[in-house]
């Protein structure tokens, strides 16, 4: 199927941090973006789409959407071939993970795909969709037939209990190909990266990747940090591969976005070099009995299961689909980390130690 680029793309959750990077790149490209957005007068949150949209050959339009309105996305993909779907939370401290994580993923996808399904211009959605819903746990590898996670693997261990925003990945994927396989207008291929990381067109994206790298640099981590392994991407090689999915023909199925097997020590490891002298990146590698005895009580996320199911467990993933059928070439982890915790420095998130 071959797509035209003179038709305007939509993208939904326009502000997030993966969609400002693409944004950025579609409107580098000269394509006319219609972004969807849950409040277009909110112009602080849309600073960054503007001035990205000035110096670019094309063009952006607001369109007021919010994934769990029906019919809310009608205006925004009038027109459009292609449909990037990338809103659905990203956070991980939540009270009532139905309501603000699964609800928003699963029904907000069917509420972006039944709009495709009445939008006779959608010939291809190109889904943000997430190596949470390939794996729950790291100890999921075991279970892998070949020892490593492809795009052959499901999440089975995930649930409203244990790790909510995982099993909202996976519901929300499923709804997807579900809807997709009883249609043959629009085509579906999805994006499933790893931990995204590396600079964000937007410097305060309230995406949980930053609040990750900030806990680097501000002293949360000064004691060290847990041996906890997971595969790691640049959001610009994230970006890239929406961009190729979107406009190769031939792309298919479920990509794996994803540049190295990695952990909290190398990551750590990776900022050392640069700023190791100036901030407190962490140095040490907690034991993991101490790490299932204290991380319990000072962050809800970090389950005895969770840790149980995860800490001293590497992560080890397939990229080899996105090299081939999207071209995506991967940048060194040090090249990411420097360039991100950069932003973090130069946006004031991080300040020196005294
Ligand atoms: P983000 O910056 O928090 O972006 C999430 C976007 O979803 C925001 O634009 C947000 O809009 C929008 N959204 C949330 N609830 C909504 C609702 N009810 N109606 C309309 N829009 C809503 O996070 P991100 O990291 O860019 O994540 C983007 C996508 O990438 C998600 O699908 C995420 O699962 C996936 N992903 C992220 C990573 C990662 O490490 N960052 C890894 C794998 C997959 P507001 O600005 O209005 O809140």
């Amino acid at each position: 199927m071959k797509i035209d680029t003179t038709h305007p793309v939509m993208v939904t959750g326009a502000t997030g941090y993966v969609a400002g990077v693409l944004i950025q790149k579609l409107l580098d490209a000269g394509l006319t973006v219609h972004a969807a957005v849950r409040d277009p007068e909110k112009k602080d949150k849309l600073r960054y789409l503007d001035e990205a949209a000035r110096t670019a050959s094309g063009t952006i339009k607001y369109f007021k959407s919010d994934l769990l309105k029906q019919g809310s996305y009608a205006q925004a993909m009038a027109g459009c071939q292609v449909v990037f779907h990338t809103a659905s939370p990203f956070t991980i401290d939540v009270k009532d993970p139905q309501k603000e994580l699964i609800d928003p993923a699963k029904l907000g996808t069917r509420n972006v795909l039944e709009e495709a399904n009445r939008t006779p211009s959608v010939k291809r959605v190109v889904l943000t969709s997430s190596c949470a819903a390939i794996y729950g746990d790291n100890a999921d590898l075991n279970k892998t037939p070949e020892g490593i996670f492809t795009e052959e693997v499901w999440n089975t261990s995930s649930s409203l209990e244990h790790n909510p925003y995982s099993y909202s990945k996976l519901l929300a994927e499923k709804e997807a190909w579900e809807i997709n396989k009883k249609q043959n207008r629009w085509e579906l291929v999805t994006i499933n990266p790893t931990l995204v990381v590396g600079p964000g067109l937007n410097p305060f994206a309230t995406s949980e990747s930053f609040n990750l790298i900030r806990q680097f640099g501000d002293g949360t981590m000064k004691a060290g940090v847990p041996n906890l392994g997971f595969g790691i991407v640049d959001v610009r090689e994230v970006a890239q591969a929406h961009l190729n999915a979107a406009f190769t023909p031939q792309a298919k199925g479920r990509y794996i976005l994803h540049g190295h097997d990695s952990s909290f020590p190398d990551m750590a490891n990776a900022l050392m070099d640069k700023f190791g002298k100036d901030y407190p990146i962490p140095r040490r590698t907690l034991p993991k009995w101490l790490v299932w005895l204290v991380a319990p009580l000072v962050d809800k996320a970090m389950t005895r299961k969770f840790i149980a199911r995860n800490v001293n467990y590497p992560w080890k993933g397939d990229n080899s689909k996105s090299k081939k059928d999207l071209g995506i070439r991967y940048r060194p982890l040090k090249a990411s980390m420097e360039d991100f915790f950069q932003q973090m420095i130069d946006s004031r998130q991080v300040e020196p130690s005294s």
